[in-house]
């Protein structure tokens, strides 16, 4: 049984909102992930089943790792068709904001949605939502928002309309966000939500190929080059740090996407439970930050590059050079593992 955890009145509320309107806009945080573009391209062919004139428009454009996602090619992205994202945005009568908590996150689209009058929805799983929406469907503990999508549609009593093209799109986001169900995905409904967006028959096995285990030949020799030269092990703080900067990027013809899933791979080891990737990007450096268990990346993220995430994924930002974020990186390190007290570590067994 899949718990309602949504309460009825935000349901109603919904309900309304959309059965009052007819152009709706939808979208999401920059560098679109997995769950980002399945999220809202769900929710779009959805919308767009019940007569909806629904748009999905995006700050900048799905990597090309994403393309197979259906409806990708109809985004409209503010990046390469700037004078139609203010169209949609703007004729908007609803506008939902799909897998980020605040306005900073959709970069130059915060321009326009801020000043509109426009009621927005949220649908998140980010920690800590801003107070800027007039509903508010934000449950961090979810496994992501294509869960939360799931959950909505299910309330709302509008599983039917799901297509295969809806199903497959929320498949990628459960799967992407959750490293292929590998975290954030211990609640037993996460599979019943799991078995009941499978049941539409698209080519599940494909679509897992597609989304984990495809990559470049740059990419993966790129991915192959910062394991084995770029990886640096602090074995006394739980932690492994992989900085990789321009020259080298260019090096193995970079392309978005190509090193989505690196950050995971120093936790296959056992004595890491923190891991940290920096990748020197045109003018900024981006970090990107997962962890096992207890200790919250988050919280360091926000704390030290102005960004956030969930517990154990997370990123942020740093202006400055490669060199400045990685003694940056040293500072975290020396302020949550302070060096052993002189008494402490002078402490010998006592000696008859
Ligand atoms: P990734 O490392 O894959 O870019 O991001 C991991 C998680 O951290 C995602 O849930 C993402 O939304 C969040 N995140 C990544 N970058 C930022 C950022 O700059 N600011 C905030 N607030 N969250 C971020
Ligand atoms: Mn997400």
């Amino acid at each position: 049984m899949i718990t309602p955890i949504i309460d009825e009145n935000t349901i109603e509320r919904l309900r309304a909102m959309i059965n009052g309107v007819s152009r709706i806009a939808i979208t999401c945080h920059k560098s679109p992930d997995g769950d980002a573009l399945g999220s809202t391209l769900a929710l779009c062919h959805v919308l767009r089943r019940l007569g909806k004139d629904a748009t999905v428009v995006t700050p900048d454009m799905a990597p090309k790792s994403l393309e197979f996602v259906p409806g990708v090619r109809e985004l409209v992205v503010f990046t390469k068709h700037e004078a139609r994202a203010r169209r949609v945005l703007n004729d908007a009568q609803l506008i939902f904001c799909l897998d980020f908590n605040s306005l900073k996150r959709i970069d130059r689209l915060a321009e326009i949605v801020e000043p509109l009058k426009t009621k927005r929805v949220l649908i998140d799983h980010h920690l800590d939502p801003d107070n800027i929406f007039d509903l508010s469907i934000s449950f961090p503990e979810a496994s992501s928002t294509c869960e939360l999508v799931f959950r909505v549609l299910m309330q709302m009593g509008l599983l039917r309309y799901m297509d295969r093209q809806a199903a497959s799109c929320l498949y990628v986001g459960l799967l992407t966000d959750t490293g292929g169900f590998a975290y954030s995905c211990d609640n037993p409904e996460f599979y019943e939500i799991l078995a009941s967006v499978v049941r539409r028959r698209f080519d599940r096995i494909a679509l897992y190929n597609k989304a984990m285990n495809t990559f470049s030949a740059d990419s993966l020799r790129l991915q192959g080059y910062a394991i084995s030269e770029k990886m640096q092990l602090f074995p006394e703080q739980g932690a492994a740090l992989i900085v990789l900067d321009k020259d080298e990027l260019e090096r193995y013809h970079y392309n978005r996407g190509d090193t989505e899933t690196l950050v995971n791979k120093p936790l296959a080891i056992p004595e890491v439970y923190w891991s940290v990737f920096m990748r020197e990007d045109a003018d900024r450096i981006k970090v990107s930050c997962r962890s096992q268990g207890d200790f919250s990346v988050s919280d360091i993220c926000a704390r030290y590059f102005g960004g956030g995430g969930h517990q154990n994924a997370a990123g942020g930002e740093f202006s400055g050079t490669v060199e400045e974020a990685v003694a940056l990186f040293h500072q975290v390190l020396a302020d949550l593992f302070p060096p052993k007290s002189e008494s402490e570590t002078s402490q010998q067994p006592t000696e008859n």
